[in-house]
């Protein structure tokens, strides 16, 4: 029989009472081009233009933005502008459930299918409560800036009505 620790002798290990936002749960990409291939999409966003990528094989337009063609396995993209004006295909509202660590904690939130003619992309429906919106509503781009976890400018899209 081995001789057994007594509480004297034992390591202490302690749990930490605050957890910092763990990077695996940060909703956004990263997205400078060290980073991602498809940075070119966050650069025109930064700038104000909501991009894709166009197949110049095939004429097929991605969303997201892709680095070979999905239609015809193409590698000749180039991005195009997106309209910035749509109109909502389908909606639901977040009621709860969110992302653990996400710092939106304003549910419920309204999120959309927004077809855009050349494409239909999903985002977040800002400004507007579920019972205000019905299917075939105008909405616009609305671009914001991603405050943390990193020293990065980020950006990303969303939608408001008109
Ligand atoms: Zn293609």
């Amino acid at each position: 029989m081995t001789d057994t620790s007594t509480d004297d002798e034992r390591e202490q290990v302690s749990v930490p009472s605050e957890i910092e936002f763990p990077r695996l749960l940060d909703f956004y990409d990263l997205q400078t081009a060290d980073q991602t291939q498809i940075h070119e999409f966050y650069d025109n966003l930064r700038a104000g233009q909501l991009t894709t990528t166009r197949c110049t094989e095939c004429d097929a337009i991605h969303f997201p933005p892709r680095i070979v063609c999905p239609e015809c396995t193409g590698d000749a993209l180039e991005y195009v502008d997106l309209p910035h004006d749509g109109e909502l295909f389908a909606f639901s509202a977040v009621r709860g459930g969110l992302p653990l660590g996400l710092r939106e904690h304003e549910v419920p939130y309204v999120v959309g299918v927004v077809d855009l003619g050349p494409i239909r992309l999903s985002g977040r429906i800002d400004d507007a409560a579920y019972s205000d919106l019905e299917i075939g509503d105008s909405v616009s781009l609305k671009i914001v800036d991603i405050d943390g976890p990193t020293d990065e400018d980020r950006v990303f899209y969303r939608f408001e009505p008109q």
